[in-house]
């Protein structure tokens, strides 16, 4: 019997790489559902990282937002989360800052720090009232 049908015999190790084929992918079926949560976990992380950092859920104003706002961040007329959004804005673009700058000359001074931003909003709030 020359023949050689399905049942040759294996070469020497070929039984011992297939089951350690087999065990790496029954690992890998049995890790997948923990990856699956782990990715989910990454991007829900991520999601809310970027939404604590907006805060509430609101966009940033861009320029072409925040420049008309201006004149009533600068009177005050301008409701609290707006007025925030637009310190955040300004704190953050130098390109608004010299807007303010421009319509309120003397009234702005170029600050990097959001808080004293928000400081220099409630001393022109304060000047406007009187
Ligand atoms: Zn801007």
């Amino acid at each position: 019997m020359t023949e050689h049908g399905p049942w040759d015999e294996c070469p020497t190790g070929l039984v011992t790489k297939m089951a350690g084929q087999l065990r790496a992918k029954q690992l890998r079926a049995r890790l997948r559902p923990m990856m699956a949560a782990v990715a989910i976990l990454l991007v829900l992380g991520g999601t809310w990282a970027v939404q604590s950092k907006i805060g509430d859920g609101a966009e940033p104003l861009t320029c072409v937002e925040t420049v008309p706002m201006l004149a009533d961040y600068h009177s005050g007329n301008l409701e609290g989360s707006v007025a925030t959004r637009v310190d955040e804005h300004l704190a953050n673009c130098p390109s608004c800052r010299k807007h303010f700058e421009d319509q309120f000359p003397g009234e702005a001074r170029i600050v990097e720090d959001a808080d004293k931003l928000v400081a220099l909003r409630a001393r022109s709030v304060l000047l406007a009232a009187r």
